[in-house]
């Protein structure tokens, strides 16, 4: 499997939560673990948002930033992922003192160290702005990407509230990034609808989107995603959890696909969300009825969005095609 989606403050596994706390004096609630998944009848994405506060609080230092950066790539790893692009925000993660960059070199050392070991797999990692945080906060974040691109960030996105601010507020950093040659993902059309997938595509340079699940699939809009190969990461558990879709029938992947859009199906947050990609697949399985081939073609696409090498995207495939039996009973199986 492959995960392009992915945020690591969203994934943190029970386990990890209980050894942070413990080492970070953080209380973890009487409500824990239900405190850290999405709530039944969550009725937003601000509500849904709400569920990074205690992960977040146990992250604030450069071992507790490492450490659970290691345990995602280990879980990935064991749960047979052939690659991940693993996102977060430096900035949130300054509140104790650590400057972003301390907190993306954090990062970068607990993905290297889990890297170490491994075969036929291979993670990278993309820094979030935030569409609440102020200028100078984000265009810090948007150097930092640029400033390790050569050492495992691959990418900068655009995450939080999508209906905060519309795309024209962060041009300028988008365009200093562009300029720089730092691939940019642009959370939108989750939230909001299919304008602002226009605009961070127009304006913001996106060469993939988060979710965009709500863009209006007219004429032009097929020519431009399709002419300039912009990939849409769909993430389906997490849409119907932020009331962005109301079931699995309504993800637009066959409408997406059927139009040649490089459509990919990603976990967003493992633990928030209750989910991880093979689950998604069993999830869309069960409206869509996917041949094997289907999975593969998917997966391929995932393959094609990554940033990545060419000659690493010819290795995944082959890995892929190695393990698409496997991968495609694990999802019929249930
Ligand atoms: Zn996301």
């Amino acid at each position: 499997m492959i995960d392009l989606h992915l945020h690591l403050d969203g994934s943190l596994s029970i386990d990890d939560f209980k050894f942070l706390a413990e080492r970070n004096g953080v209380d973890l609630g009487e409500d824990f673990p239900n405190n850290v998944r999405v709530p039944e009848g969550c009725k937003s994405l601000e509500e849904y948002l709400e569920r990074f506060d205690l992960p977040l609080s146990v992250m604030q230092d450069e071992i507790s930033i490492a450490y659970v950066t290691k345990s995602l790539v280990n879980r990935l790893y064991d749960m047979g992922y052939i690659y991940a692009e693993i996102r977060f925000a430096p900035q949130l993660h300054t509140r104790k003192g650590l400057t972003q960059e301390d907190a993306v070199l954090a990062a970068i050392s607990g993905l290297n160290n889990a890297l170490r070991d491994k075969q036929n797999f291979d993670a990278n990692l993309i820094l979030c702005c935030m569409r609440q945080a102020d200028y100078k906060t984000n265009r810090q974040t948007a150097l930092l990407a640029k400033k390790y691109q050569d050492r495992k960030v691959v990418c900068l996105d655009l995450a939080g509230p999508e209906a905060f601010h519309t795309g024209d507020f962060y041009q300028s950093i988008f365009d200093e990034a562009k300029d720089n040659g730092v691939n940019i993902i642009i959370h939108a059309g989750e939230a909001c609808g299919s304008d602002e997938v226009i605009r961070a595509i127009d304006l913001l340079h996106a060469k993939r989107i988060g979710h965009g699940v709500h863009l209006d699939l007219s004429r032009e809009n097929v020519r431009k995603v399709v002419e300039n190969r912009i990939a849409f990461e769909f993430c389906p558990t997490s849409n119907l959890q932020t009331t962005s879709l109301p079931d699995y029938e309504h993800v637009p992947l066959k409408d997406f696909d059927k139009y040649g859009i490089l459509v990919t199906i990603n976990s967003d947050n493992m633990t928030v969300s209750n989910t991880d990609v093979l689950k998604e697949y069993r999830h869309l399985y069960k409206t869509f009825k996917f041949t094997k081939y289907e999975v593969r073609h998917f997966i391929a696409n995932s393959i094609e969005a990554a940033f990545i090498s060419q000659e690493d995207k010819i290795r995944l495939l082959k890995e892929l095609d190695k393990r698409i039996d496997s991968y495609y009973q694990k999802i019929i199986e249930e």
